[in-house]
């Protein structure tokens, strides 16, 4: 059988991509992934859909997932389960309130509905939080979370509907372009450890669906689904890995054997003033994974021109979820020849110039991009 288009990889990036591509009737397409589709970073994300950003490009991306979700579940006639829970952004210093307002303005220009919210307010949507530790707060009522295993494998039943081949426990060796190996693409992203906590059960003091929390003085950000909170903990100097080091299944890499753990030690503190009994919370799991960082935090999505014919949708910088529906449409206008809905220069996989994903220095710049982010 020949294809058209060969994706490789059925995370949400490449899932999303086949059905832009898919949608667009771009031609035969093939999916193919070493694992189960759907099972590996994408199966372990804090599934956030923070639709306020202060670069609007990517505002642009996060709506597409949204409209892609709402498009996907009526070609499958089943809910993705979209958790309308709206999210609270908190600032207790001048620095947090200039980015909060920043944050609004982009939001207000976007036409994302938001309202700063008194003290009390905050206390009536956050039971669990110490509301005197909270100089403003913006509430963001339309964000959403929604589980990132069912939306990544929602993007595959859709494009296979559409008529895309999925192929997964299939791990591709090397590309042929032209009868040339395709050698060192050298790519401009690093994996770096992403990790949450998530408590027990109490659904009185994290009722379920509570609004989402984006708390940057405590380097942190917290959501509830089922009654337990989640706690998200940003180190100020994140961990980045060689990516020649992990291996073929998330499940066989030991994020915290690979780098240094001072992370609770750094941001519990800080986040005490919010939750004065952090250090009493019963922790019932804890989730590490990888997120591909890129020095300018934003994504690569485009040709890379070394080989004709060979694109890149990666980089996902910790948002593959909320941006990864935009991402797969500006992969597949580019692929497609179409107007893109973005400036793809944003993206482009070679605005670094040459750079050399092993070596330690450049690993540390994508580390920072995690280590200097703010939003959720
Ligand atoms: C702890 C944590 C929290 C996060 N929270 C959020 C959040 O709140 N919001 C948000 O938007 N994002 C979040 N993310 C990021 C999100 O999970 C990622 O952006 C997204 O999963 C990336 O998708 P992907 O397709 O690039 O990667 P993956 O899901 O890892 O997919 C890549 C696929 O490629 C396959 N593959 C690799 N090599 C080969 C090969 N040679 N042959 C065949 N197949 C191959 C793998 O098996 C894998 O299935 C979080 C990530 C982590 C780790």
């Amino acid at each position: 059988m020949e294809y058209d288009i060969i994706i490789v990889g059925g995370g949400l990036l490449g899932c999303a991509t086949a059905y832009q591509l898919a949608k667009r009737k771009a031609g035969r397409i093939l999916l193919l992934d070493g694992n189960e589709i759907a099972s590996q970073a994408s199966s372990r994300a804090a599934c956030l859909l923070t639709r306020a950003r202060t670069k609007p490009a990517l505002m642009e991306l996060v709506q597409e997932t949204y409209d892609c979700i709402e498009e996907i579940e009526g070609m499958l006639g089943e809910s993705l389960e979209l958790q309308q829970c709206g999210s609270l952004t908190i600032a207790s210093s001048e620095a947090s309130l200039k980015g909060l307002e920043a944050l609004e303005e982009a939001a207000t220009r976007f036409g994302i509905p938001n309202e700063r919210v008194s003290r009390e307010r905050v206390k009536e949507l956050l039971p669990w939080i110490e509301a005197e530790a909270v100089d403003e707060a913006s509430y963001m009522p339309t964000d959403a979370f929604i589980d990132c295993a069912l939306l990544c494998s929602g993007y595959a039943r859709a494009a296979r509907m559409l008529g895309a081949e999925l192929r997964p426990n299939c791990k591709v060796r090397c590309v042929l372009a032209s009868g040339d190996r395709v050698e060192g693409v050298g790519l401009p992203f690093t994996p770096v450890r992403s990790h949450f906590w998530i408590t027990g059960i109490d659904k009185e003091r994290f009722p379920v669906n509570h609004p989402f929390t984006v708390i940057p003085d405590a380097r942190a950000f917290t959501r509830s689904d089922v009654g337990a909170l989640i706690i998200g903990l940003r180190e100020s100097e994140c961990q980045a890995f060689s990516p020649d080091t992990l291996t073929d299944k998330l499940e066989d890499f030991d994020f915290n054997k690979a780098a240094e753990w001072k992370v609770l030690d750094e941001c519990a503190p800080l986040l005490k003033r919010y939750l004065p009994d952090i250090d009493d919370l019963g922790i019932a799991h804890y989730m590490a994974g990888p997120s591909c960082y890129v020095p300018d935090a934003m994504f690569i999505v485009g040709p890379v021109r070394k080989y004709k014919g060979l694109y890149a949708v990666a980089g996902c910088c910790g948002g593959g979820v909320a941006a990864g529906g935009g991402m797969g449409r500006l992969a597949a206008e580019l692929i497609t020849g179409e107007e893109p809905f973005v400036n793809p220069a944003l993206f482009a996989p070679e605005r670094f110039g040459e750079i050399d994903p092993f070596d330690a220095a450049f690993q540390k710049r994508c580390a920072d991009a995690r280590s200097n982010k703010k939003g959720g």
